[in-house]
């Protein structure tokens, strides 16, 4: 059993300190948030995450999880401090590194046992170096200090079971003092692990990232080809599935890659090439194709319909993919604004993101157009004029062709998500867009 502090209890931070504290370890979730703090004491995650808060409050209860703000208490005579604060994207795309630095000095100037640092936040190539450097200059105790790497995989709407069951766990240790702790705080996963060197780990985590992201460009770019020809996106990703080398997931054509971590680690590692005089052209490429792909169904809808002012519109789904309420880089965020500038009056579903979507959104710019949000998508659909699917949420997949065709005024769906079968939506009488695939009239 090692005594952990965790910095940051966010998507990152807290699930990993759940999940050590649930495979036996004792752990001091750190925040600078007072009321997130207090939110998670009362046994409420502040955030939707299946499987979290059962383990919370059970090991809460066991007295092998604590969270605070006092950050001198926690990491005072720990084994080990994971960071897991943000990395936010800056305007010239690069990642600020400022809560980083901020722990950095706080872990220098309260450590007093020897202690090992480990970066779970997605960092630039060349970063823990510069952690471990900065702690070393700050560090008040003759202590002894070392920096590891070990990026976090998780996908948001899985992130419990991602880390419970992660494919691989990948550190980046510079001492064996460093590679064998890290082990050993990792030996109760029974997961596989892959240790390199830091600069190696740092670069797994957007190698990796970065490649998934192209991933989902290429299809999303063979999808508005496929539009041209007369192909189907999907029958194509199909018959691309059978072949090993290709796989089989990440071949879904849509409305392009949200989240807190493609868009900001694509532009991040491509302003690093561009610091180190390299041209990174197919992450650019990437980069490129999603921003297209954003507004496609925005787009496709303005060359049907005069205008949207005074239309009732349906959207099913705000957050940028189902199992969350997150909603950073959402599709949502790009279109509703332009609808609304519109003069729409929107009438919103997602199970769980309106009130994140309220905070951003309390209402339509310059005041023209509405936004209400609803309880489910009947209410949603009930006479609507148009209707937009950003979110392929299982409430959202289950609608049926009759449903869209017998409560919408106008029978006319926009889908992001490529969930519904063309040909019933044709039988039942809606028309109906998708991505890539031949549309209905
Ligand atoms: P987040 O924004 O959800 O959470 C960050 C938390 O850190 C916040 O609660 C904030 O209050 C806290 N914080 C800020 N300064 C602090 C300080 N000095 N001490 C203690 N807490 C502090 O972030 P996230 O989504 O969990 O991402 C964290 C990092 O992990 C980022 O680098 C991200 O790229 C990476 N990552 C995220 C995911 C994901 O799916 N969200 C997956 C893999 C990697």
């Amino acid at each position: 059993m090692y005594k952990i502090a965790v910095a940051g209890t966010g998507y990152v931070g807290l699930v990993a300190g759940v999940t050590f504290a649930e495979v036996g370890h004792q752990v001091a979730c750190v925040d600078i948030d007072e009321e997130k703090v207090k939110v998670m004491k009362s046994g409420v995650s502040p955030i939707y995450e299946e499987g979290l808060e059962k383990l919370m409050q059970k090991n809460y209860a066991a007295g092998k999880l604590d969270y605070t703000t006092d950050y001198k208490t926690a990491y005072k005579d720990v084994d080990a401090i994971f960071i897991g604060v943000g990395t936010p994207e800056q305007a010239d795309g690069s990642a600020n590194l400022s809560y980083i630095a901020t722990v950095a000095r706080q872990i220098a100037e309260t450590i007093e046992n020897d202690c090992l640092v480990v970066v779970k936040s997605t960092v630039p190539i060349g970063t823990n170096d510069k952690v471990e450097q900065f702690i070393q200059d700050f560090l008040v105790h003759d202590v002894r200090v070392e920096v590891a790497s070990n990026p976090e995989f998780l996908a948001q709407g899985s992130a419990v079971h991602d880390t419970l069951h992660a494919a691989r766990i990948i550190i980046g240790a510079e001492s064996k003092w460093a590679e064998d702790r890290l082990m050993s705080i990792y030996e109760p996963f029974k997961l596989p692990i892959v240790s390199v060197n830091r600069r190696s780990a740092e670069m797994i985590k957007y190698a990796s990232n970065d490649f998934l992201a192209l991933k989902i460009s290429y299809m999303n770019d063979i999808a508005n080809l496929c539009e041209l020809v007369g192909a189907d996106v999907q029958d194509v990703a199909k018959g691309m599935s059978f072949d090993e080398r290709i796989g089989s997931k990440f071949l879904n054509a849509g409305i392009g890659f949200g989240g807190s971590c493609f868009p900001k680690d694509t532009k991040a590692l491509e302003n690093l090439a561009r610091q180190n005089g390299y041209d990174l052209k197919t992450v650019k490429a990437a980069i490129d194709v999603n921003k297209g792909q954003k507004t496609l169904l925005y787009k496709k809808a303005s060359k049907r319909l005069i205008t949207f002012s005074g239309l009732k519109v349906a959207v099913l789904g705000l957050t940028f993919k189902p199992g969350t309420d997150d909603l950073r880089e959402a599709a949502s965020l790009e279109n509703i604004p332009l609808l609304l500038e519109q003069g729409a009056d929107i009438y919103a579903f997602d199970p769980v993101g309106a009130k994140n979507f309220e905070k951003v959104h309390p209402e339509g710019p310059n005041g023209k157009g509405t936004i209400t949000y609803v309880s489910n998508v009947e209410q949603a659909l009930q006479d609507a004029n148009v209707c937009f699917v950003f979110t392929e949420w299982e409430e959202v997949k289950k609608v049926t062709p009759k449903k869209y065709k017998n409560l919408m005024r106008t029978p006319l769906v926009y889908d992001g998500r490529n969930i519904h079968d063309v040909l019933e939506m044709e039988k039942a009488g809606v028309e109906y867009h998708s991505v890539g695939r031949p549309s209905t009239s």
